[in-house]
């Protein structure tokens, strides 16, 4: 605890950037809408806190919920939104994760129809588009709005938009400095931030094969519904693996790990 309150108060916001603090003090004037980007992660929980804790302007806290967070994420909302004394903005798309993927009808221009996106991939980030950027675009729409992302110092490569702010960035914070300010005030996610460094939607094909091996292991639920996803898609869940040769892969070196324990 004290050597958080110690990095706490070497990260002082703006301390070496006259500019940005400014900055701050020009964006309380304004008259824009200040919403702060909230994803439930370390990064933006922390970032949250510490706005509010240093009285920063914070007039909307949104959430986009893709249904498919983990269920850890949704009592984390709840014990956010009590600890701050504030509702959370909670955006919901029409169709669920579930039925977008496998049911929902794309009508091409050649006249057919393909039913369900699939699994998305780095080109093809439908999710991203429909439970997330289309929902904010629409809530805020004719808004003058500026928006404060959680992104840490140490992925600032990550912060390519002008028109955005990175308090965390401003400040400093790595992802590290994030998730220890976090422990320090209680939240633990029920443990996920001990299995996976990452926190994104449980069904993500952009995790790595680490972090799926973890899934099956510490989510076996979930993972049986991937399993029955993939059988039901046309896409294989990553580029070169469906979820049942994942399946196999993992298997194999959970009997292979045994056996080595035998042997000793
Ligand atoms: S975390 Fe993955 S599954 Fe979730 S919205 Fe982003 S790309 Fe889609």
């Amino acid at each position: 605890m004290e050597i958080i309150e110690k990095r706490l108060a070497e990260l002082t916001p703006y301390k070496n950037n006259p500019r940005k603090n400014d900055q701050a003090v020009d964006a309380v004037a304004g008259e824009e809408w200040h919403v702060v980007s909230f994803s439930g992660g370390k990064d933006s929980t922390a970032m949250l806190l510490r706005m509010l804790e240093l009285n920063m302007r914070v007039d909307e806290i949104i959430f986009c919920d893709t249904g498919v967070e983990f269920p850890q994420m949704y009592e984390h909302l709840d014990k956010v939104e009590q600890y701050i004394g504030r509702p959370v903005t909670r955006l919901k798309a029409k169709n669920d994760y579930e039925y977008m993927l496998l049911n929902y009808e794309i009508h091409k221009r050649d006249g057919t129809i393909r039913t369900g996106y699939s699994f998305p991939d780095m080109r093809i980030r439908w999710c991203t588009s429909y439970f997330k950027r289309d929902m904010v675009k629409r809530h805020l729409s004719g808004k003058s709005y500026v928006m404060s992302v959680g992104i840490a110092a140490d992925e600032s490569g990550r912060a390519r938009d002008n028109e955005k702010r990175y308090p965390l960035i401003e400040w400093g914070w790595t992802e590290k400095d994030a998730l220890n300010y976090c422990y320090s005030k209680g939240f633990d996610w029920g443990g996920l931030y001990e299995i996976f460094r990452r926190v994104s939607c449980w069904c993500c094909p952009l995790k790595s094969l680490d972090e799926l091996r973890k899934l099956r292991k510490h989510f076996p639920e979930l993972w049986a519904k991937l399993l029955q996803w993939q059988e039901n898609t046309f896409r294989t869940f990553k580029p070169n693996w469906s979820v049942q040769a994942l399946e196999e892969r993992f298997a194999r070196e959970e009997e292979w790990e045994k056996m080595q324990m035998s042997l000793f």
